[in-house]
């Protein structure tokens, strides 16, 4: 991505968070803003909230849509053990703690015929470091 494109995407995306934020702001207040008396620390922790709850959801779509591409995930298409061919099964959900908390990782995995076993490529090896 250029650096021309990369400017014209983060604008993009500011404005389509202020048109969200907007909507949010909406629904949260009954009147569309929040009562006059209302403490800074209370409209704050309600901005931290759906900010972490926005994270989470983006970090599991993106995570969850990420396509294997290239040598590295052909790899994983071999059994660990035997190294014959694998066969894709249903993914399944596994918690992945992001800095925003805890997401559902739709987990790809693979069975060996031959061995009998389903194997779970490791959040390493998927480029997931899982939260630091
Ligand atoms: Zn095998």
């Amino acid at each position: 991505m250029g650096e021309e494109m990369a400017a014209r995407k983060a604008q993009e995306v500011r404005e389509e968070i202020r048109r969200f934020a907007e909507q949010l702001r909406r629904k949260v207040y009954a009147e569309g803003h929040p009562d006059w008396g209302t403490l800074f620390s209370e409209i704050e922790e309600l901005g931290v909230q759906i900010g972490d709850a926005v994270c989470r959801e983006f970090v599991e779509q993106a995570v969850g849509q990420q396509a294997c591409t290239g040598g590295e995930c052909g790899r994983e298409h071999r059994c660990p053990t035997c190294d014959g061919p694998v066969e894709p099964r249903e993914a399944e959900p596994r918690p992945l703690l992001t800095r925003r908390g805890e997401i559902a990782w739709q987990e790809p995995q693979t069975y060996c015929p031959k061995c009998r076993k389903a194997f779970f490529p490791s959040v390493e090896e998927s480029g997931h470091s899982g939260g630091r």
